[in-house]
């Protein structure tokens, strides 16, 4: 669909898209890049997450670590990765991470809280107090959340050590907030008393790897502040203390020689540059805008990434300015896109049917005597809200301007024409609970088909050889709304998955 004829091609089918790593990475395959990138993740990766969502950058390292593990001559064997912990104040999100923390970890990850979890009492009471509310005038308020970053950088030795603990919904106990000073100090043992109903966390046991692993933290800013739908308070924000409160932790890891990489994943409008400010010193942090639909993906979300590697643990060799960074970024992964965001739709007639019959009981709407031979369109007013079907009306009026060639056109009926995510061929980003029709299905997107336009394998037909996600289990055990809650605001896994 892109006028620009100077990238390479990007993926033109259903199978194309199911070997997407193949075709996005081969290029690095044999060169320097690649063998450096196979050598640093040799001694295997320690990962933690924080705003996890669902942690989606966990599904990014599980694809790319698997790639690495069978183009590499330097590899001898799998790539060990250990997932130490996740990090969400959420009741849906904390659910989900205590179940993956179950399935995939034996319940040996630890799942935090919110972030003042792992500050001081005093400390988190302090800021409580001093924090804007919803109602502090703008001014004051960024002088607040400005205060509150002073207060921390200041006392940040008192505020956050090797030793500090959050408590932890996994093992009910307080665990470590570092896992990098807890790989140095198996020894260690819980402040608080073991529970008996909880199991055993992955620092209580011995280390699984023979040397010291790299240590990696990702995180999902929540950039509501920076979006139109959170009125662009931005400083004066109310999320702007938790974004204070990471930037200090991740001072506290370089510090403490706790972590070698972090990278984040906000709005494409977030002043990603001027939040890391302050990071300088202790690590090379740089910056990339893309979208998924600027690698070959038909799903419009632009996004700002940003890494920060250790100054202590590595040497940066790469361009010296984001401008020269991005450019050899888009020369290496920039793809044209071929594909309309049709091509998630791959849910069959009976998951189909399922959801209606679901959405149609939880919204009290007896369906028609034959509504299996009815399209979802035809029955929307049996799954939507009043307002959403209205909207729908108004999509139709554009739907002859905004359309692909083949009819394609998708648009999210929470939000009228014009107003929210963009309609068009492209899956449009899903900010907040994602309500994505599309006119050549003439249906809804499943959540599960939502999932999969955010880069996560639960289509044998898009998965290809990388096989279904692990995440799937839980994914499917949500309800509709959970579901469409937790791909609203979600990082993406075939972004950071380069
Ligand atoms: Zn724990």
């Amino acid at each position: 669909m892109d006028a620009e004829t100077d990238r390479q091609p990007g993926f033109s089918s259903q199978e194309d898209m199911s070997f997407w790593e193949e075709n996005l990475l081969k290029p690095l395959v044999g060169t320097d890049l690649f063998l450096s990138a196979c050598e640093v993740v040799k001694p295997g990766i320690m990962y933690y997450s924080d705003f996890s969502g669902y942690d989606a950058p966990r599904e990014s390292l599980r694809v790319l670590c698997q790639y690495l593990q069978v183009h590499s001559d330097v590899l001898e064997q799998d790539v060990s990765v250990q997932c130490v912990r996740s990090c969400d104040c959420g009741r849906i999100q904390q659910d989900l991470l205590k179940q993956l923390s179950t399935l995939l970890d034996h319940g040996e990850s630890c799942v935090f809280g919110n972030l003042d979890h792992r500050l001081p009492d005093w400390v988190a009471e302090w800021i409580t107090t001093v924090a804007p509310t919803l109602n502090t005038e703008a001014a004051a308020a960024g002088k607040m959340n400005s205060d509150i970053h002073d207060f921390l950088l200041q006392h940040r030795g008192a505020v956050l050590d090797a030793d500090s603990r959050s408590f932890c919904a996994v093992h009910k106990k307080a665990c470590p907030v570092y896992p990098g000073c807890a790989f140095s100090r198996l020894d260690n043992t819980s402040s608080l008393a073991s529970s008996e109903d909880a199991p055993t966390a992955w620092w209580e046991k011995p280390s699984r790897f023979q040397q010291k692993p790299l240590t990696v933290s990702a995180a999902g800013l929540c950039c509501t502040d920076y979006s139109k739908l959170g009125k662009q308070k931005r400083e004066a924000g109310p999320s702007e203390r938790w974004h204070h409160i990471w930037h200090i932790d991740r001072v506290r890891a370089a510090e403490l020689h706790a972590e070698d990489f972090f990278f984040t994943e906000c709005a494409h409008a977030y002043p990603a540059d001027k939040q890391a400010a302050g990071l300088e010193d202790l690590y090379h942090v740089v910056h990339i805008k893309t979208s998924p639909h600027h690698l070959g993906f038909p799903v419009r979300r632009p996004r700002t990434f940003t890494a920060g590697i250790s100054k202590e643990s590595f040497v940066w060799i790469g361009p010296e300015t984001d401008e020269e960074l991005q450019e050899m970024w888009s020369n290496l992964f920039d793809r044209d896109c071929f594909l309309t965001g049709d091509v998630y739709f791959c849910a069959s007639d009976e998951q189909v049917s399922a959801w209606v019959s679901e959405r149609a009981a939880k919204r009290k709407k007896k369906l028609p005597m034959n509504w299996q031979r009815q399209t979802v369109e035809q029955l929307l007013p049996m799954v939507l809200p009043v307002g959403a079907v209205s909207r729908k009306r108004k999509y139709d009026d554009v739907f002859e301007t905004g359309k692909a060639l083949n009819g394609s056109f998708l648009c999210d009926l929470d939000h009228n024409p014009g107003y929210g995510p963009t309609a068009g061929p492209l899956f449009p980003p899903m900010d907040t609970h994602p309500s994505i029709y599309s006119y050549v299905h003439r249906r809804l997107a499943l959540p599960l088909e939502c999932f999969s336009a955010q880069g996560l394998d639960v289509f044998p037909a898009l998965a290809g050889a990388r096989g279904l996600t692990p995440l799937l289990p839980v994914l499917e055990s949500l309800s509709d709304i959970d579901a469409r809650f937790l791909a609203g605001g979600q990082s993406l896994a075939n972004c950071q998955g380069e």
